[in-house]
């Protein structure tokens, strides 16, 4: 076995104080060994070098002269980092002043100082036999303001205990104590110091005397007098073997990784975070505004740049996959000539009669809602209600789906519910014009204000609710007698086969064309077919029942339209496809094609309006962070003599910066769950889905980015202002 050496040695330690205009000594000549199991009483006047001495041994404080020897090792040469090193090894303190964090529980206090733990169930397990061995037991859960004098000394002691270093500083530990709780709290100390060496400072030697087992008196600076006393309360030799065996052994199993920055840096802004509820809480409510109105922004900006250069500018409704294909010759296209373009192309289907796709027919729905009519107001104002036969698999919130030719079913924003129906439908019929209605037999609502509303037909509907509309572009009329013009009417309630006059035209019609656009149809009623209305039809118009003219239309329409759509699984396909389409001859337009802004002015606008919009953003994040900041400062700032505390732990810095970070990012959490939720239940209303533009989760992760780096902002300031003083100012200041 080596040489014993003493645990600490001082030999001739001098500390001289220099200010700018004096110079004091601390302490000189001092020579003193310590060991294992020592409780030492320093005491001496105030101003005597007690403090001064303390702070040498913990490393706090540097001195001048002589050496300080650590098991034999010399100290004289060691960096800022050699004396962190030294405290983690060597030093647990109690001060004066009881230095708990007030806000942390006693259990999260002497947590703190097992950070080295790793498993949270170890950790929380010797947290709770440390405060049963101070009998604490029964204040777990209080909060450090909430603690008396005396048990705020035993959590400090429990946590000095958690470090389980052997040397336990003390200075003036009971000062602030009424005499009988000082003795407890000495008593307490020696219990469960026995094996490590226990150094109090006191000025009063009366509470200690009972259990110190050396006294070492200082006096004018130096030591005046040095001697054991009690001795037969150094219990060390006796005990050290076996607590000395069990200590460690719990050591080796305790003390695994120890520097897990970011585990440790987590718990702890957690523990902040739950610390300072109502400060949390506070700067949640801030974030939270700042992103409702990051919220607002954003929905308003997105159709500020559609009315720019998305809106207005599509050619033809967006049907996923549809090619729209016209001859270049001008002439209709045929039906056999489409189907061979389609099988040439890989086309799914061919529509002949598209027209029903790009109708912006709203029927009644325009005198229910004339906002329709208020352009760039909202994202659906330039939302026609397009009609289609391609069922999304989407079920209705009411009724049911077509089943025939003339019902449809309807796909509306949910904030239009009220007009359409909650339980039962109330928009009953959809007209096209000139009477032209379907029936509405299912209702189904969405939130996505960005999407159009639809109308779902059968494919046959399709098909002719697209000739009736390119017909009625822009009116069937007819003309009788002596060409006079009247106006024609559909209605479904009429039989098929004839034509009815209103009862107002009282002249004979000997016979009635059709036409459109000036020209004639080719349909033409004989005497036979044109029948005196016998219910209410409008004076001086003729009605029909569409079925009796669809065949005839149709065959017009064939000959005449020269629009016709292909339709592929997918937009790139259609594009693909209008490549092939294009080289055939024929003139193609992929329905998601918009024309692009041509003028130079409209591109300079858009770009003012984008540099002003992230000018604006900017100018609200700044503003933001700086507002939180001002708001939390007060608190940050009494934050300061925690982080003192948790530096004279042993805790590094970088983590306590980091938990800062944390501490504060977390308050963002809030924002990230409450904010979609919220923005759905918004979008719901009559408000918010007419006005407000359906975000994405791609935009609602931009609102977080920018929260985070408000948040940034705030903790980077903050944490530049907790840390420009050092441990030992930041304690002193307090
Ligand atoms: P005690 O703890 O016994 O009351 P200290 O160790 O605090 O005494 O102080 C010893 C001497 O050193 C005193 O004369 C005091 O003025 C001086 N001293 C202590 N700390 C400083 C300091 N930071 N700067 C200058 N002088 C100091
Ligand atoms: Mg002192």
């Amino acid at each position: 076995m080596e040489e014993k050496k003493p645990l600490l040695e001082l030999r001739d330690i001098g500390k001289i104080y220099v200010s700018e205009s004096t110079v004091a000594v601390g302490i000189r000549g001092v020579n003193l060994a310590f060991e294992r199991g020592e409780f030492v009483a320093v005491t001496g006047q105030s101003g005597s070098g007690k403090s001064t001495l303390l702070n040498i041994i913990s490393g706090m404080d540097s001195y001048e002269e002589g050496e300080l020897y650590a098991e034999g090792e010399p100290t004289s040469h060691y960096t800022q980092a050699d004396w962190e090193k030294y405290r983690e090894k060597y030093i647990s303190f109690i001060f004066q002043e009881y230095n708990i964090i007030d806000s942390f529980t006693v259990l999260e206090n002497v947590e703190l100082s097992l950070m080295h733990i790793r498993s949270r169930t170890v950790r929380r397990e010797r947290a709770l036999e440390l405060i049963r061995r101070v009998g604490l037991e029964a204040h777990i859960r209080q909060k450090g303001s909430q603690l008396s004098g005396g048990q705020k000394q035993r959590t400090v002691i429990a946590r000095a205990l958690a470090k389980d270093s052997p040397i336990i500083l003390a200075d003036e530990p009971t000062g602030n104590l009424d005499s009988e709780t000082s003795k407890e709290i000495i008593q307490l100390l020696r219990e469960v110091s026995r094996d490590k060496l226990l150094i109090v400072v006191t000025h009063n030697f009366e509470e200690v005397s009972e259990y110190a087992t050396r006294e070492v008196r200082v006096f004018d600076h130096a030591v005046a007098s040095d001697r054991e006393i009690n001795p037969g309360r150094n219990l060390s030799k006796a005990n050290t073997d076996e607590e000395d065996g069990s200590a460690s052994a719990d050591n080796e199993g305790v003390q695994t990784e120890k520097h897990s920055t970011i585990r440790n840096s987590l718990a702890l802004g957690l523990t902040e975070f739950k610390a300072k509820p109502r400060l949390s809480v506070f700067i949640c409510v801030l974030l939270l505004i700042a992103s409702a109105v990051l919220f607002f922004m954003f929905t308003t900006f997105w159709s500020e740049i559609r009315v720019f250069f998305v809106d207005e500018n599509y050619m033809f409704s967006r049907v996923t996959g549809r090619l729209v294909v016209v001859r270049s010759d001008g002439a209709a296209i045929g039906e056999e000539e489409l189907r061979s373009l389609a099988e040439k192309t890989g086309a799914k289907e061919y529509v002949r009669f598209d027209r029903a796709f790009d109708m912006h027919e709203l029927g009644e729905w325009r005198d229910y809602y004339p906002h329709y009519d208020m352009r760039g107001y909202s994202p659906q104002d330039s939302r026609p209600f397009n009609a289609t036969y391609i069922d999304d698999g989407a079920k209705p919130d009411i009724g049911r789906k077509p089943e025939n030719d003339h019902e449809v079913m309807l796909s509306v924003p949910y904030f239009m519910r009220d007009m359409f129906g909650v339980d039962k439908i109330d928009f009953t019929s959809v007209s096209i014009g000139q009477g032209l209605s379907y029936d509405v037999v299912g209702i189904r609502y969405y939130i996505d204000s960005n999407i159009q509303g639809t109308m779902l037909m059968t494919r046959e509907g399709f098909e002719k609710a697209s000739v009736f509309s390119y017909m009625m572009d822009p009116q069937l009329a007819v003309t009788f007698g002596n060409a006079t013009r009247a106006p024609l009417n559909f209605d479904r309630n009429l039989p098929v086969g004839k034509i009815y006059v209103s009862s107002g035209l009282e002249r004979e019609v000997p016979y009635v064309i059709v036409y459109r656009r000036e020209m004639n149809t080719g349909i033409t009623f004989r005497e036979d077919d044109i029948v005196r209305a016998p219910i209410s039809v409008e004076s001086g118009s003729f009605a029909i029942n569409p079925d009796t003219v669809y065949e005839d239309l149709k065959a017009f329409a064939q000959a005449n339209c020269r629009q016709a759509s292909l339709m592929y699984s997918s937009n790139s396909k259609a594009a693909a496809a209008a490549e092939t389409v294009k080289e055939l001859g024929y003139i193609a337009a992929l329905s998601n094609a918009t024309y692009k802004i041509q003028s130079y002015v409209e591109i300079i606008e858009l770009i003012i309006m984008g540099v002003l919009y992230l000018f604006m953003w900017a100018m609200f994040l700044i503003f933001t962070s700086f507002f939180i900041r001002i708001c939390t400062k007060k608190s940050m700032d009494a934050f300061k003599s925690d982080i003192a505390i948790m530096r004279s732990m042993g805790i590094r810095v970088k983590e306590i910066k980091l938990s800062i970070y944390i501490r504060l990012y977390a308050c963002i959490i809030p924002s990230v769950i409450l904010l979609p939720i919220g923005a759905y239940f918004l979008y719901r209303t009559d408000f918010g889905g007419r006005h407000l533009t359906f975000l994405y989760w791609p935009q609602y992760l931009i609102i977080y980015i920018l929260l985070l780096f408000v948040m940034a902002r705030v903790a980077r300031k903050h944490v530049s202002n907790l840390f420009s003083e050092s441990v030992r100012g930041a304690l002193k200041s307090e």
